[in-house]
């Protein structure tokens, strides 16, 4: 049976839009059985266009449908949102060649949005390049839009109380106003089914890969309508000294594609590294005395910088090497005696001589200390020779005496 999305009803209620499909074929085990796609906005809907608020559930099936030859049937769609699809889908194909990106939309009418708007947007996740790109655009006032269901689960309170209250620090010291999209963007899908799509390369990962760029920013369609948003900025992970050595789904040859309404859309910050972005967000912090935590950890749950993992490890090496306090910037455990045990993980678990993302904390560190004014315990890190990444026999032979521990132990 040929595999097929039928949309059989988009219900805009008050803050909350419900998507309602049958889907049909194979391909009907990527999808979850026990709920359809719902989302929530915390402004009122008023008068949204169905053709708009049908792109935050498009947006998310799109990779799906052309990895799966599927057959999209809908009753309107936005015209520029539709007429940038292929586009993205180029976009994709160009980031994953050896994929084969088919199938195509259906639809009963094409709709022409036209709404005044005022300001742009920036997808706010609280972290370096979230951040970097906020200070980019700071004087253009841009509201702040955050996903509740991205890291955060959409039943995990707790977590979301504390990424709550960091935007709404964020948005008092900087004067800005911030909206909340809540979503099962993540759970009406089942991930770890999709994997099945990518067994050519196990190293991708559908979150990362090919649902999170596209699928964050089609949920502010129906923002852009309400509140008049002119672009919507997304921040970069990445940057063009990377081409080659990575793959993502949110990347400015897929992201810059895409539109809808009068609303485009900017990949933001490709040009920095993420230190670079460091140096700038300590800069404004002494130029401003305006310190906000950053919130980098996507190993805790409770949507706080856990200070154990290694991307918190290398935010606070990128901070130390600004010669600036951790502490200031959300890392709240930061003390001689974490710093101690830091920089011993970095060295004995993590290994970071044989990590090139801190190449460029290395030559920060390098830039704004001298080998003799360097702190004795960073002597090691300054001098250390960075390997771009650790030899194939290095990795097995590290790998081999972690399962022998592991065996020895007892444990996973
Ligand atoms: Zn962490």
């Amino acid at each position: 049976m040929k595999n097929k999305f039928i949309v059989t009803s988009v219900d805009i209620e008050g803050y909350r839009i419900t998507c309602n499909y049958i889907i049909e074929g194979d391909w009907g085990k990527y999808f979850s059985q026990s709920t359809n796609f719902w989302v929530e906005y915390n402004v009122p809907l008023n008068d949204l266009p169905k053709s708009l608020a049908i792109i935050p559930l498009i947006s998310n099936i799109l990779p799906i449908a052309w990895l799966n030859d599927a057959e999209i049937f809908l009753d309107e769609i936005d015209s520029d949102f539709f007429e940038c699809i292929d586009n993205v889908k180029s976009g994709y194909k160009e980031m994953y060649p050896l994929l084969q990106f088919k199938g195509s939309i259906r639809q009963k009418s094409i709709v022409k949005n036209i709404y005044e708007v005022s300001k742009p947007a920036v997808l706010f996740s609280g972290g370096v390049d979230a951040f970097n790109t906020l200070l980019t655009h700071i004087s253009e006032k841009p509201m702040l839009i955050t996903l509740w269901g991205a890291d955060i689960g959409v039943d995990n309170i707790d977590g979301w109380r504390n990424v709550s209250n960091h935007i709404k620090e964020t948005t008092s010291q900087l004067n800005l106003s911030s909206y909340i999209v809540k979503s099962n963007f993540r759970e009406f899908i089942v991930s770890s089914k999709l994997k099945e799509l990518l067994k050519s390369n196990s190293k991708l990962n559908w979150w990362h890969d090919f649902q999170h760029g596209i699928g964050i920013i089609g949920h502010t369609s129906p923002l852009a309508f309400v509140l008049g948003i002119e672009k919507v900025y997304i921040a970069s992970s990445f940057t063009s000294n990377d081409i080659g050595n990575y793959t993502c789904a949110s990347d400015p040859i897929i992201d810059n594609q895409l539109r809808f309404g009068v609303t485009v859309v900017v990949h933001d910050g490709y040009e920095y590294n993420r230190q670079n972005k460091i140096s700038r967000i300590c800069q404004f912090g002494r130029e401003n005395n305006l310190y906000i935590p950053l919130r980098v950890c996507w190993q805790a749950i409770d949507g706080r910088n856990c200070c154990n993992c290694e991307k918190c490890y290398r935010t606070m090496m990128g901070i130390i090497a600004e010669k600036e306090n951790p502490v200031k910037f959300g890392f709240d455990v930061y003390n001689q005696n974490t710093r101690r045990i830091m920089l011993k993980q970095l060295n004995d678990k993590f290994r970071i001589e044989y990590n090139h993302r801190y190449i460029y904390i290395q030559k920060r560190l390098r830039e704004n200390y001298d080998l003799s004014e360097c702190p004795e315990d960073l002597k090691w890190f300054y001098n250390v020779k960075i390997k771009h990444q650790m030899p194939r026999f290095l990795e097995l032979y590290f790998r081999a005496i972690s399962k022998i521990k592991c065996i020895i132990l007892g444990t996973k």
